[in-house]
């Protein structure tokens, strides 16, 4: 059992005794730690020892991981309500009230009673910014729009893909009158350009858009120089769950929409879509049709409907993960080759048969390739669409609201859409849970990834 800390305080402020166990505290329990040594608590006045606490390893962080998620799947988080969560601090309130003084002794804490205090939020200073090449003018615009309404100037990164709309859009910046050295645009490569960026000094933040590989990369250099702030949105593998009672139509023509959007190169892109047995072969069929219908060619076509990949590199990727899908014993439905003899244009590809460790489930493929699985009930598609490293978006198509609701608060994913797929608005957060990112683009939620929050306390009884 762990050992007790006693004390008889002796200060004219409180005066009494206090006991209490000095164990690590898991799952409600007080525990010895795992290895069972002690780590002695000093008295810097006297130098003397005032009580051993436990000695905690990894293996009991890995306990009180488990307990602290167990309990967040079964008595808090999403299982109980703002009121019952508000009853319960309250109840620590009230409890911390009883034990003050010996809490004040503990910590011998002093408080202003009089003061006025505001929040001011200020601009962070010289912000970087790094973009990937799959929306360029749209990742500019997400990107310098917050940091330059909250006061922020920039050095941004296009990708080396796709640098022409940012360079273009330096002479508009200039004909619109922002100030010279507000917005600075500096093209070049990752491993240069981006990581000096990143390992800057003189940036006090960085946001990046692009894979999650790279996300950790700036994340890692962001910490190794001055601590700057770092927002990431990274990639995604959504779920698209399909309910037997959808409306089969809609379903089949936002599920294309979903993955074949912009080619694939989507980083919300529906790209395992989840279909229940009741209509899996009627779904199937009408999506295998809709794959084959669309329209291929140049990008400035009229009726053309997807274009080529964006690079050779790309392009191989993709067809490295079509093979990779292939040998380890997928059925490729409809496409899987090369719609021509020039360019990097992949026909629309429809996998089925597969098995949850295929890498073409559970990496990021950026391209037309879609994965169907077929699942029975709400818990078996909620568990199947959660196993993934990733977070960024979620679809749930269904007439019945509830299980809409429902389904769309047990995905683990920033944003949840309902009977539709790949929607943002400039007023709402866009996002990643789990490794899809840290921090949100667009509206209130953008806008305080670039500002310091400062505290001002006003001593209003002017005495000490
Ligand atoms: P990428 O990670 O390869 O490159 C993104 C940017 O980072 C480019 O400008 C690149 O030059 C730069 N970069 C590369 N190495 C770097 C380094 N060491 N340090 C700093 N910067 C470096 O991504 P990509 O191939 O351009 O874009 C595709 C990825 O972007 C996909 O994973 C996709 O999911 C993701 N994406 C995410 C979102 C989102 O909002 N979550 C939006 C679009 C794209």
């Amino acid at each position: 059992m762990p050992s007790t800390f006693e004390y008889k305080w002796d200060t004219p402020k409180y005066k009494g005794q206090t006991s209490f166990n000095t164990g690590l505290f898991i799952g409600g329990q007080f525990v010895d730690g795992s290895r069972g040594t002690t780590i002695d608590v000093i008295n810097p006045t006297t130098g003397k020892l005032i009580t051993t606490i436990s000695e905690g390893t990894e293996e009991d962080v890995n306990a009180a991981v488990a307990a602290a998620q167990k309990a967040f799947d079964t008595v808090w988080g999403l299982k109980v309500g703002g009121l019952e969560r508000s009853q319960h601090l309250w109840n620590l309130a009230q409890a911390m009230e009883r034990h003050k003084d010996e809490l004040a002794a503990l910590d011998s804490l002093d408080n202003d009673e009089r003061k006025l205090i505001y929040t001011r939020h200020e601009p962070i200073g010289v912000v970087g910014q790094i973009i990937p090449w799959n929306f360029p003018l749209l990742m500019w615009a997400w990107k310098i729009a917050p940091a330059l309404a909250t006061g922020n100037t920039i050095v941004l990164k296009p990708s080396e893909v796709t640098p022409l709309s940012a360079i273009r859009m330096c002479g508009i910046i200039k004909e619109a009158g922002i100030p010279d050295g507000v917005v600075n645009i500096v093209t070049g490569y990752g491993h240069t350009v981006g990581a000096a960026i990143s390992s800057h000094m003189k940036i006090d933040k960085v946001a990046f858009t692009g894979s999650t590989l790279v996300g950790r990369k700036v994340m890692e250099a962001a910490a190794k120089s001055n601590l700057k702030t770092v927002t990431l949105e990274l990639g995604g593998k959504s779920p698209n769950i399909i309910y037997d009672d959808a409306d089969l139509e809609q379903a089949v023509n936002w599920a294309a929409h979903g993955i074949f959007w912009n080619h694939g190169q989507a980083c919300c892109a529906g790209s395992r879509i989840f279909v229940q047995a009741g209509i899996y072969d009627q779904f199937m069929e009408k999506f295998v049709a809709k794959a084959r219908s669309i329209k291929l060619g140049d990008p400035f076509g009229a009726d053309t409907e997807q274009g080529p990949q964006v690079s050779q590199i790309q392009y191989d990727r993709i067809m490295g993960y079509i093979n990779s899908g292939k040998e380890q014993g997928a059925t490729v439905v409809t496409g899987g080759d090369r719609n021509g003899s020039e360019g990097y244009f992949i026909n629309p590809t429809i996998f089925t048969d597969v098995k949850p460790n295929m890498k073409i489930v559970k990496e990021e493929i950026f391209g037309p390739v879609g994965v169907v699985i077929k699942f029975t009930d709400e818990d078996d598609v909620i568990r199947q669409a959660n196993d993934t490293v990733y977070g960024l978006a979620a679809a749930v198509f269904t007439q019945n609201i509830n299980r809409a609701i429902e389904t769309a608060h047990r995905l683990q994913a920033g944003t949840a859409w309902i009977n539709c797929v790949n929607q943002v608005h400039a007023q709402v957060p866009f996002g990643g849970y789990k490794q899809s990112g840290i921090g949100r683009e667009m509206g209130e939620y953008a806008l305080s990834h670039y500002t310091n929050v400062k505290a001002v306390h006003i001593n209003l009884q002017h005495k000490k």
